[in-house]
């Protein structure tokens, strides 16, 4: 589904990824740990195609099309969602609007007519059902005014009705407390499916213990440098990340 090969990428023309390889196949879920200012933020934004980012070498095949060629809206009418890829307040848009505009502008994107009003409600409270979610959220405005945990659950609920086929979460930076957790953990185990992938960026282990990765990959100096199963997250919460530094001076 998606093989990034030899991703390099500046910011401010400093290299912060450095050469990154990653291959994600259908029905798997990734998890990318690694210290501060590895540059698991960068990855998530270059894949979004945020500005500043500076894309120098290698590519990033999503069901074989460059993802770097493609504008953000079109990585997202090919499938790929990536949470806060819209953190901005929009007030006086609700969320059921901008769900509806966003879902029919991937049907448009593949030649679909609009959804019928009773088929877009049926998908509501269906997807509001499966996640336990209030249908007053459902009606707010953009994210004005959230809670971190309400942006959270928007995020997940967002999630679930735009249904892509490959979701990239950075929870990094979030502050995740316990309930965020449950919610993202919850969300992502209900979803994940044989058709779709998930790629977690976190800094905790934590979260890992809610949602089993089928794999684990450690970014360290924009490059990965360990990959594993689930047993390197244990790992990785032991011993730190010290350990890989001093792998990787060796090879210096
Ligand atoms: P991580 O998410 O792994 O903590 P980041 O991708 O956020 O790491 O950051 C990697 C490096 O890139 C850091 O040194 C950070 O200071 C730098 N960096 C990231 N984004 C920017 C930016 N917009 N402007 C300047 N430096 C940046
Ligand atoms: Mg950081
Ligand atoms: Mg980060």
């Amino acid at each position: 589904m998606l093989s990034i090969q030899n991703l390099k990428a500046s910011v401010e023309g400093k290299e912060i990824l450095q050469g990154l390889n990653l291959e994600v196949k259908a029905g798997e879920v990734h998890a990318i740990m690694g210290p501060n200012g590895a540059g698991k933020s960068t990855l998530a934004s270059v894949l979004t195609g945020k500005d500043n980012y500076e894309v120098t070498d290698g590519q990033a095949l999503f069901e074989g099309k460059d993802l770097l060629d493609l504008s953000p809206e079109d990585r997202a009418r090919e499938g790929v969602f990536l949470a806060f890829q819209y953190p901005v307040e929009i007030p006086g848009v609700s969320n059921i609007n901008f769900l509806k505009t966003a879902l029919n502008e991937i049907r448009a994107y593949k030649g679909q007519p609009n959804m019928e009003a009773k088929e877009f409600l049926k998908l509501l409270k269906e997807k509001q059902k499966l996640l336990e979610f209030d249908a007053a959220l459902a009606n707010r405005s953009l994210n004005e005014g959230f809670s971190g945990g309400e942006k959270k659950r928007n995020e997940i609920f967002q999630l679930a009705m735009l249904d892509p086929k490959l979701a990239i979460l950075d929870e990094t930076d979030s502050g995740l407390d316990i309930d965020a957790l449950r919610v993202v953990s919850r969300g992502v185990n209900k979803l994940r499916s044989g058709k779709n992938a998930f790629i977690i960026i976190t800094h905790y282990q934590r979260l890992l213990e809610y949602i089993v990765p089928d794999y684990v990959h450690v970014l360290y100096k924009g490059q990965i440098v360990k990959s594993g199963t689930k047993e390197l997250a244990l790992e990785l919460e032991e011993k730190g990340y010290d350990w890989l530094k001093e792998d990787s001076k060796e090879t210096e």
